[in-house]
């Protein structure tokens, strides 16, 4: 990866529950329509609205473990008691098609990802406050008392990992958080790592 123009980049997004990236990827779709969206499969329950397919592909324990055992995940992990992982088949689809591939999964399995793809770049999102935080992981409604102290935990866990992120996004202003990934991306396709083959064939190298 990195040197090839053509190929698309992997950009992995992550960061507490409740730090609004559901949102922001949500916009991010809507601004950047031809970047790809991985789709995880998790064994957590949809929440409302949530589609099977679109959201997340929501399998029961059994069938989760089959596809482990079947090495159809690129990373997968144990996440407040419920199984995710990321499809492998779709980003080596994508990339060799040179499409834009963003994840947003947690921290473990964002640094597989890094050890797997190392050009992939990896965006830690954080909420303006503690505050905020916890106002929006209770704020949510959708999960009982015990799941959002769970949650509340492993976003402090989470946060101790930072430094192994590339890019810190800030999320105060949605709008403004969701143009910052933009530009980073953007910003990651001129650097000369990626560009060396487009030089070549200018004959300017
Ligand atoms: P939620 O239940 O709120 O949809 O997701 C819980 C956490 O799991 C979030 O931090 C989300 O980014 C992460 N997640 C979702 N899919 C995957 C995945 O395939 N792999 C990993 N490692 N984390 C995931």
């Amino acid at each position: 990866m990195g040197k090839n123009v053509n190929r698309g980049l992997l950009v992995v997004i992550s960061g507490p529950s409740g730090t609004g990236k559901g949102a922001l990827t949500k916009l991010l779709k809507q601004k950047k329509p031809h970047i790809r969206f991985s789709i995880s499969a998790t064994t957590r329950k949809p929440r409302d609205g949530e589609i099977n397919g679109i959201n997340y592909f929501f399998k029961s324990e059994k069938e989760f473990e089959k596809m482990i055992k079947d090495n159809e995940f690129v990373e997968w992990v144990r996440y407040c008691e419920n199984y995710y992982g990321t499809p492998e088949k779709f980003i080596s689809d994508s990339i060799e098609n040179g499409h834009d591939v963003l994840f947003e999964i947690e921290v473990e399995g964002a640094l597989k990802i890094k050890e797997r793809f190392p050009g992939s770049i990896l965006v830690f999102i954080v909420p303006p406050s503690h505050k905020e935080l916890a106002r929006r992981i209770k704020g949510r409604g959708t999960e009982d008392k015990n799941i959002i102290e769970k949650r509340m935990l492993r976003a402090v866990e989470e946060l101790e990992l930072v430094d192994e992120y590339d890019y810190l996004v800030i999320n105060d202003k949605l709008d403004r958080a969701c143009d910052d990934v933009i530009h980073i991306m953007e910003a990651e396709k001129l650097k000369t790592a990626r560009n060396k083959e487009r030089l070549e064939k200018m004959h300017l190298l």
